[in-house]
């Protein structure tokens, strides 16, 4: 199962707050697999995993976000990126057109899709045009009947424009308009031909694709002859209750720029269900609760924004300077930028003032701001608040907790000591009048 060995390469970064290149690699190729084995175009998967890659390298995991739940939602939200949402159907009167190959499941759905519409209170007819496949005036008849819906059809006409024109003059009453159509074994002229003229004369206001969801590779081509001769506004993916799960669909729906409307879940009119990217995202990689997850962490982000918002930088220049403080202020960084832009901030201390400071105050580069928070999560509370009683002994131990070396640490409280004896230069400055005086 592929899934779970994609589980288990995420369970290995559990307890992990930072994740290393190899990590992400191997994610990476994880994914890779499970994707490629679920039919999604390689090409896709490639500039799929290139994305991945990239976020999860350069991007911030919020504080107190697992690296693992991190990737995770880098890897969710790029899917949905790729797929999207689902197809927009507005519950008002419309027409829609199907097309697809014979035995992509063109005719269940049009039933389905007809049942659907019932249950949101709309009137749906199906006209069935398919003149082709012997029997499928009655299959169609006999499915409508079960969905309860209005049906139109006819046995002893052969054309399928001919049906088309008059379905749509006898279902007036019906406000929803669904137009089932042939399909052939392959794409054939024929088969296009016939299509655009149903097309011309039905004027839908959807086009969808239906896909069986074992298509594999051939989902490109077929997606491309049908968007160039009536335009793909979506796709239904069906026999998605099968072992198949629907990969193939997503280069149609790359083809097309389009999106997935329906999904088909089974035989019977009422096994449908309207597309929604989490469920179906989840199915692809063998992983449940991906969007649950996703939104976990987007709430720690949200969280992890808030908190740095409660933190104002004109706090710097209350009080004595803290190694608190100088945490918050390096969080914040990540938000607001650089020291010197924080610095243009508070009022008073823009422009010149600022170039006062001797430059390594500011200087405090990506990497060593994220060895520091390293640092300062292994010290307590009252280190933080007092880190001049922070002696050898606490040196070493901070070091050994935070899986730093001593000298980083003796780093950190340097930094920390130019920081604080700049900011005291301020407050010093920073009195009421002389404020008001630089603001003119
Ligand atoms: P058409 O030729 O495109 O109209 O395809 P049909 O609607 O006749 O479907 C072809 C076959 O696929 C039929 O036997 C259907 O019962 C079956 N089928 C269609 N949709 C689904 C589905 O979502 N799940 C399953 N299990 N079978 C389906
Ligand atoms: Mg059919």
């Amino acid at each position: 199962d592929l899934g779970s060995s994609l589980r288990g390469t995420l369970d290995k970064l559990r307890g992990k707050s930072r994740i290393s290149e190899e990590d992400i690699e191997e994610i990476v190729k994880e994914i890779q697999r499970s994707l490629l084995s679920a039919d999604v175009d390689v090409s896709l998967v490639m500039e799929l995993s290139d994305n991945i890659k990239e976020r999860a390298l350069e991007e911030e995991p919020p504080a107190g976000t697992p690296a693992r739940d991190f990737v995770l939602r880098i890897v969710y939200e790029e899917l949905v990126d790729l797929i999207g949402d689902s197809t927009e159907l507005p519950l008002e009167e419309q027409t829609i057109l199907l097309a697809g190959l014979q035995g992509s499941g063109k005719t269940t759905s049009a039933a389905k899709m007809a049942w659907w519409f019932s249950t949101k209170g709309l009137r749906p007819a199906v006209i069935q045009t398919d003149t082709f496949r012997p029997g499928a005036y009655e299959q169609a008849k006999e499915m409508t009947q079960r969905a309860e819906v209005d049906f139109y059809g006819n046995p002893d006409n052969d054309d399928p424009v001919e049906i088309a024109r008059k379905g749509l003059e006898e279902t007036s009453e019906a406000d929803v308009h669904i137009v089932d159509t042939a399909g052939r074994h392959a794409l054939e002229d024929e088969l296009i031909d016939e299509i655009e003229e149903i097309e011309d004369v039905a004027d839908p206001d959807t086009s969808l694709l239906v896909l069986d969801a074992a298509i594999g590779q051939g989902a490109k081509d077929q997606a491309q002859q049908f968007d160039e001769s009536i335009g793909i506004d979506g796709v239904v993916i069906t026999k998605i209750d099968g072992t198949a799960k629907g990969g193939g669909a997503l280069t149609a729906v790359d083809q097309t720029d389009s999106s997935i409307a329906f999904l088909g879940t089974g035989e019977e009119v009422q096994d449908i269900e309207r597309f929604e990217p989490d469920g179906f995202i989840s199915r692809l990689l063998g992983m449940g609760d991906l969007g649950q997850l996703a939104e976990r962490v987007e709430r720690a982000m949200e969280q992890t924004e808030m908190e740095e918002d409660d933190w104002d930088p004109e706090d710097m220049l209350q009080g004595s300077f803290t190694l608190h403080d100088m945490q918050k202020q390096m969080e914040a960084m990540n938000n607001m930028g650089p020291l010197d832009q924080v610095m243009d901030m508070i009022p008073g201390f823009g422009g010149g003032i600022k170039d006062q400071l001797p430059d390594d105050a500011m200087d405090v580069t990506q990497d060593r701001m994220r060895t520091f928070s390293v640092i300062m999560d292994s010290m307590t509370e009252a280190e933080k608040e007092y880190p001049k009683a922070i002696g050898a002994s606490q040196i070493e131990r901070i070091a050994r907790g935070s899986g730093t070396s001593e000298e980083e640490v003796r780093e950190l409280l340097q930094q920390y000591k130019m920081m604080e004896k700049t900011i005291k230069q301020f407050q010093g400055m920073g009195s009421e009048q002389e404020m008001q005086r630089m603001m003119k």
